[in-house]
């Protein structure tokens, strides 16, 4: 007899559509609520919407459901970062071995693809327009508003998921209204703001394509992913205060001239885009359980994070191959699935949280900082040694899919060792890549 199985996903977002193939593919009846239009009617080119980076594990969830080479087609690799001083002068530092890359992709041109995949290969039926208002978690109903008509609606499946994002009204008007339930929010001092670097004539890239670019500046920096059509999708990132200061034309254009000149020379009209974009905010949102009843929180909804480590969406794509496996392992036995994925998956959710944080605090204090410097190569001279027994953290996070809390905890021995080892080392900034350097951390291990 054909079973009738039923999901409902809110939120046609980056994990909302790819969960969607995933439920798909195991025979459910998929409806998915979006509260915007179709981006895919909006013409909104590559340049005009902000760019990820996709690594291992955002792959290999997309590989697992067959629709990796959709996206691969709209990826462009970067093997490295290029850093940019004052002066105008580069330098380059490699993301991981030969070959190894991170990808540039645009948020718009992914989530567009993975609707055409949901639709496509999932066979879901995505209502737009729709914008969730409330639910009953316990009994996998979801409260609509139908935005075009004003009528309230409301829906029921066997499973529901909420992946509507860092600000989910899943989360907010069902969640947080049930006991025990934890929830925070912590908002960093640091905003965001994009700007679009346009292509140089003919189309062609006016620095490095396959690199991610820098401009390391203390307490503040600006970084630029390339797009497809030539263009660099660039964010500064900076404290509100800062941002508070750039309020005319003319105190955004000397401020890029003096911090970014070799930026300024390539837009000198830079202050002129500056309004394009809108000054955003950057949080970490924590949650505990991930379920209740038929419903499971997904993605940014569970644990949003702060960007530093471009992991957000790698993270949330992990969550589809971690609640497949369990969906597998429980046969769909939802009450089994959702207790596990809250309890195993909650401490890689805050050990990503960690890691982005951290490196928010490394990229803003100590990139610069010599005794860091010395660190990182003394680590990249000995992983290179005994690749074997050292996988630097950035590797774990960004290369494999070690668990996120499992990284986090040997990040942390990794630098316990480091350290020992500087501080026990004389002269150790030119003895740093002796063999004594080599021996004593082989020991340590
Ligand atoms: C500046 C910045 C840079 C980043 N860079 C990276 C990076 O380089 N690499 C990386 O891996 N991650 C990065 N991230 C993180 C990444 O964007 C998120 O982790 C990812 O988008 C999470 O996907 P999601 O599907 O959970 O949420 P979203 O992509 O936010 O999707 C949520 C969806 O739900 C919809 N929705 C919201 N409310 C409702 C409602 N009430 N009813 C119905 N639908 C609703 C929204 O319209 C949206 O379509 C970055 C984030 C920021 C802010």
């Amino acid at each position: 007899m054909e079973e009738n199985k039923s999901a409902i996903i809110v939120g046609a977002g980056l994990v909302g559509s790819l969960w969607a193939v995933y439920l798909s593919k195991a025979g459910y009846k998929v409806t998915i609520y979006e509260r915007r239009s179709d981006i895919r009617l909006a013409e909104i080119s590559a340049g005009k919407s902000i760019n990820l980076s996709l690594s291992t594990r955002g792959w290999k969830a997309l590989d697992n459901v067959g629709v990796g080479d959709e996206i691969r087609k709209i990826a462009i690799p970067m093997f490295g970062r290029m850093m940019h001083d004052t002066e105008g002068n580069l330098t380059y530092q490699a993301y991981g071995k030969e070959g190894e890359a991170i990808y540039s992709v645009s948020r718009g041109g992914v989530n567009a693809r993975m609707l055409d995949i949901a639709e496509l290969h999932g066979g879901a039926t995505i209502h737009y327009n729709h914008e969730c208002v409330g639910a009953d978690t316990k009994n996998g109903i979801v409260y609509l508003k139908n935005k075009d008509t004003g009528e309230e609606i409301n829906d029921q499946a066997d499973v529901v998921f909420a992946a509507d994002g860092a600000f989910s009204a899943m989360r907010y008007h069902a969640f947080q209204k049930l006991d025990r339930f934890n929830f925070s929010q912590r908002f960093i001092e640091d905003g965001y703001r994009e700007i679009l670097l346009p292509a140089g004539e003919n189309g062609a890239y006016q620095i490095e394509k396959n690199a991610l670019h820098i401009w390391p500046r203390g307490r503040f920096m600006l970084i630029a992913l390339a797009n497809e059509d030539g263009s660099f999708t660039c964010s500064l990132f900076m404290p509100h205060s800062g941002f508070d200061k750039l309020i005319s034309k003319e105190s955004v254009d000397e401020f890029f001239k003096t911090t970014f000149p070799d930026f300024h020379e390539m837009m000198p009209n830079v202050a002129d885009a500056w309004g394009d974009h809108p000054l955003a905010s950057l949080g970490i949102m924590r949650s505990y359980p991930w379920h209740h009843g038929k419903t499971a929180l997904i993605g940014d909804s569970a644990h949003a994070t702060v960007p530093f480590y471009g992991q957000g969406m790698n993270g949330a794509f992990e969550d589809c191959t971690v609640l497949n496996g369990l969906m597998k392992k429980h046969n769909e036995d939802w009450e089994k699935v959702f207790a596990e994925y809250s309890q195993v998956r909650k401490p890689d959710g805050d050990a990503l949280q960690d890691l982005s944080l951290d490196n928010y605090y490394v990229m803003r204090d100590y990139v610069a900082d010599p005794d860091f410097l010395l660190q990182k190569k003394i680590e990249a001279k000995f992983s290179n040694l005994y690749p074997d027994k050292w996988m630097p953290l950035y590797s774990q996070v960004t290369f494999s899919d070690i668990r996120y809390s499992e990284a986090y905890a040997n990040g942390k021995r990794q630098d316990k060792i480091m350290k020992d080892v500087m501080a026990s080392t004389e002269n150790i900034a030119s003895n740093w890549d002796s063999e004594e350097v080599m021996a004593k951390i082989l020991e340590k291990i």
